[in-house]
């Protein structure tokens, strides 16, 4: 087996991993090697916003699936995961969103470190983005990543009318998704530049490849940590077929939300009833590995024919989020509770054909912002080769089911508002049939899909039972810490994306 050596080994050039690499590698003591299982993507088709739902399942993406889901009458998700240098934005929908100050106000509270509050974290947003409308007490202007707010000339004029229909509604319009208060409609921020996506590669790593003290290593698949003497020593992975030790005096995992536990439980960090059944021998009992697991759902869709041609977008099809309060409508402070937003196209779930074409109809996405069912991931193997299971428990609260039917209520609203009237020629789906509360839920079932946030699964806590300390290390390990949405404790409102970042930039000012 050969052996290489860093002083920093980032395991995964995804968004966090970009971030990290960057950033620490900026001083130029500090050797700093990244391993990434993917390569570098040249799909051409990966650069078009709007091709965004239609690019996985292709060799970047590691096309998870779920099992069979009682919430959604049995049926099994696909979780796109990206795979390569930049790991899932080489996937994502490029909708930039930080969340809310009640968002961070919970990790706050779970960590007992205001270092996670909305006020401690501003800086860090300010410093990733380059907004388009200036710098100002909320936005920056020299981050590495484009932050594009679209103005009327870019955003679909059918979309201004669901704007429009949300705030007839009551709901406030608000300037965008990203002051601390997301109550009220707007257009999506986006992550592109000249129309195309940026990716967290684009904007965070390649600008310094060149630095002498950082290399990006690609096709190293990490196959499971080296512990001794309860302190992390490195990592062994295989790159071409042939095994490989990679020595470090810190290693970070960065590999995502999926991948991070399961490359724990691998190297025994686990529940030891979960490892033993995976015939893996438990180096460190750390029962909560793999759990927390939950994410966004949104229903797909509340879908209508439209009366006269949809024009095709401009941005990235999903052009709008409306954040509204289960209170009412026009509640402005409070809690977020649901979201209902438009999408340019007709869009369901695989259990629907609903006989529209693009151009011939438009949906609008409802979700809940802040789900309380909790799942699990788990090994069922020593190798990488070996399918976990994953489980996100979907729907499994009350709280969860009764909010996505106040989703679609709030969606049927929208849609039936009279600024969509010369859009709409009649509701697909659920139809006019689906009324009653047992209807609504059957339907929600077979519609709900994901909005691609799994988080938390190496949650960050104050409590002994978290697996990750409120500054990132991993408990009960030297030389380890954990940097990405593996450690989100309650997912924020919005799509995590520019979380995960700012998780991974209040990391890399702290390190030392
Ligand atoms: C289809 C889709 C749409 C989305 N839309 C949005 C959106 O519009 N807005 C938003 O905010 N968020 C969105 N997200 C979510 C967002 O992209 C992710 O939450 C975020 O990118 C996760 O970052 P991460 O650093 O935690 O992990 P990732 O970016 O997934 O990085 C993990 C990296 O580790 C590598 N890796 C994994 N295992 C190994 C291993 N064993 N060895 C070596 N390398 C390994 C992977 O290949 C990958 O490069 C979307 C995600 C998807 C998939």
């Amino acid at each position: 087996m050969t052996t290489a050596s860093a002083d920093v080994l980032i395991l995964g050039a995804g968004s966090a991993g970009c971030v990290l690499a960057n950033r620490l590698s900026a001083d130029p003591a500090r050797r700093v090697v990244v391993l990434e299982a993917g390569g570098r993507v040249t799909d051409p088709d990966m650069r078009r916003p709007e091709l965004w739902p239609f690019i996985q399942h292709r060799d970047y993406d590691w096309d998870y699936l779920t099992v069979p889901q009682r919430g959604l009458a049995g049926r099994q998700l696909s979780w796109a995961r990206g795979r390569g240098v930049g790991g899932s934005s080489l996937l994502h929908a490029t909708a930039h969103m930080r969340g809310c100050r009640a968002d961070y106000d919970r990790w706050v509270a779970a960590t007992g470190d205001e270092r996670w509050s909305w006020d401690r974290l501003l800086p860090r947003f300010r410093a990733m983005e380059s907004f388009s409308g200036g710098a100002d007490a909320v936005h920056g202007a020299d981050g590495p990543m484009p932050v594009l707010l679209p103005g009327p000339d870019l955003v679909n004029p059918l979309v201004q009318d669901f704007l429009a229909g949300a705030e007839s509604l009551g709901v406030r319009r608000i300037p965008d998704h990203n002051g601390g208060e997301m109550l009220g409609a707007t257009p999506n921020s986006l992550k592109l530049r000249n129309g195309e996506r940026v990716t967290d590669a684009d904007a965070y790593l390649d600008p310094v490849l060149d630095r002498p003290n950082l290399a990006v290593l690609t096709g190293v698949t990490v196959h499971r940590l080296r512990i001794s003497g309860g302190r992390v020593l490195g990592a062994e992975v295989v790159v071409d077929g042939e095994s490989m030790f990679v020595a470090a005096d810190t290693v970070i995992l960065a590999a995502g939300s999926i991948a991070d536990p399961l490359l724990l439980m691998r190297s025994g960090v686990g529940d030891p009833e979960v490892l033993g059944a995976a015939g893996v021998e438990t180096v460190l009992e750390s029962p909560q590995v793999g759990k927390n697991l939950h994410d966004h759902l949104l229903g797909a869709g509340n879908l209508y024919r439209a009366a006269r041609p949809v024009p095709p977008t401009r941005l990235n099809l999903s052009e709008s989020m409306s954040y509204q309060s289960a209170k009412g409508l026009g509640e402005t402070a409070g809690p977020v509770d649901v979201v209902v937003g438009c999408v340019v196209a007709p869009s369901a779930s695989e259990s629907f054909d609903p006989g529209v074409g693009l151009g011939e109809g438009f949906t609008l996405l409802f979700g809940v912002t802040n789900p309380t069912s909790r799942g699990e991931l788990r090994i069922t193997g020593p190798s990488i080769e070996d399918a976990p299971v994953i489980d996100p428990n979907y729907l499994d609260t009350e709280h969860d089911r009764a909010m996505f039917r106040l989703a679609l209520e709030r969606a049927r609203l929208i849609g039936a508002s009279e600024a969509l009237a010369g859009w709409r020629a009649e509701e697909v789906l659920p139809g006019p049939r689906v009324r009653t509360e047992a209807d609504i839920d059957a339907f929600i079932a077979r519609a709900a899909i994901t909005h691609h946030h799994p988080v938390g699964t190496l949650r960050m806590g104050a409590d002994d039972a978290a697996p990750v300390t409120p500054r990132l290390a991993f408990r009960g390990l030297e030389g380890l810490y954990v940097v990405d949405g593996s450690v989100i404790p309650s997912i924020t409102a919005g799509p995590v994306h520019a979380p995960v970042l700012a998780i991974a930039e209040e990391f890399a000012a702290g390190f030392d």
